[in-house]
């Protein structure tokens, strides 16, 4: 870690500490914390490459059609949601396995169908961390208060740059109901971050200083950049290599590492390492219970936790797994 890291970690303390419940931020620290010490603990037994994070999609459904989204086309007009049966048997299953950090994923996580059913889970497992992965369109629009009480919540929101860069990536009203769903959470005192798709149109504006302090200034305490992987259903191929990617990302570090945000990337881990090993070690959850390794691979299963074990799935995927973090 740069030694102004330091100075941009201890205002984060600070404003997370000013902004958002006690609770959420000592049971989001511990768990992140746990992260990482029990991948040491693994890596000391000689088990190096367990899932840390466990990403659950709970239904495909979405009404918007960014340009470049994994979820296929023909899968996102499904307004099925997942058996809350298997929601609660896979994350009891994952705790089992170490895994304390959750995500709700879609398609659109946050429906009427999907947040009773989820809070269910949220309930249940009051010390774990649950983040929904939302574009913020069912926030904006209603009352989320009773979302309050929930310490263990947190908010990833959908940003791509300002609202005219954005909205031509994720469709009208996106970058609005972002901001409104940013201010309702604020409020409620949630830890809100931005989940930001790099691509080489939106690149200069999302890394420059002025979208970085509107993020700060709107109550973000952390920014995940991913880069953006062309999956063939975007008119263009704004794909940065990963070369370019990581050239970029080295020079924002030097930009902000003051900043009271804490940044991580979806593939060079957070920014005090950029190493694959420092990423998220995230598996995926489809609606049937299809595991998958990578989000952009939607449909490609690995094994199926209906029929199959955490333990035995990961076992019989070990090399593929390891290799893509690096190991
Ligand atoms: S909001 Fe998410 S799920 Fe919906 S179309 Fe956009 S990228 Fe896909």
């Amino acid at each position: 870690m740069h030694p102004q890291q330091l100075i941009g970690l201890g205002k984060l303390t600070y404003s997370s500490i000013k902004d958002t419940s006690p609770y959420s931020f000592a049971i989001f620290g511990v768990n992140y914390a746990h992260r990482g010490i029990n991948r040491r603990l693994l890596r000391y037994g000689g088990e190096d490459i367990r899932p840390d994070v466990f990403g659950i999609e709970v239904t495909n459904y979405c009404s918007r059609v960014c340009e470049g989204c994994y979820v296929p086309e023909e899968i996102r007009n499904d307004m099925e949601v997942i058996d809350e049966h298997l929601l609660l048997s896979s994350i009891s299953q994952a705790k089992k396995f170490g895994i304390r950090n959750f995500g709700f994923l879609g398609g659109e996580p946050m429906n009427k169908h999907t947040i009773p059913l989820t809070l269910k889970a949220v309930s249940k497992n009051p010390l774990l961390s649950f983040v929904y992965c939302t574009n913020g369109d069912y926030i904006a629009k209603n009352d989320v208060s009773y979302f309050q009480k929930h310490n263990n919540v947190g908010f990833l929101l959908s940003l791509d740059g300002f609202e005219d860069m954005n909205d031509s990536i994720r469709g009208k009203n996106a970058y609005s109901n972002v901001m409104d769903a940013s201010k309702q959470l604020s409020s409620l005192r949630k830890i809100i971050s931005a989940s930001v798709t790099v691509r080489d149109n939106n690149i200069d504006e999302v890394f420059s200083d002025d979208f970085i302090n509107h993020l700060i200034d709107n109550g973000f305490k952390y920014v995940v950049w991913i880069k953006y992987k062309h999956n063939g259903s975007g008119i263009n191929n704004d794909e940065l290599s990963d070369e370019e990617f990581i050239k970029r990302l080295g020079d924002l570090k030097k930009s902000t590492m003051t900043k009271p945000i804490f940044q991580q990337t979806n593939i060079f881990g957070d920014f005090f390492t950029f190493k694959r090993r420092s990423a998220h070690h995230t598996i995926y959850m489809g609606i049937e219970g299809d595991i998958h390794i990578d989000r952009e691979e939607i449909l490609s299963h690995r094994g199926n936790l209906n029929k199959n074990t955490l333990e035995e799935i990961l076992k019989s995927i070990r090399k593929e797994y390891s290799t893509k973090y690096n190991f």
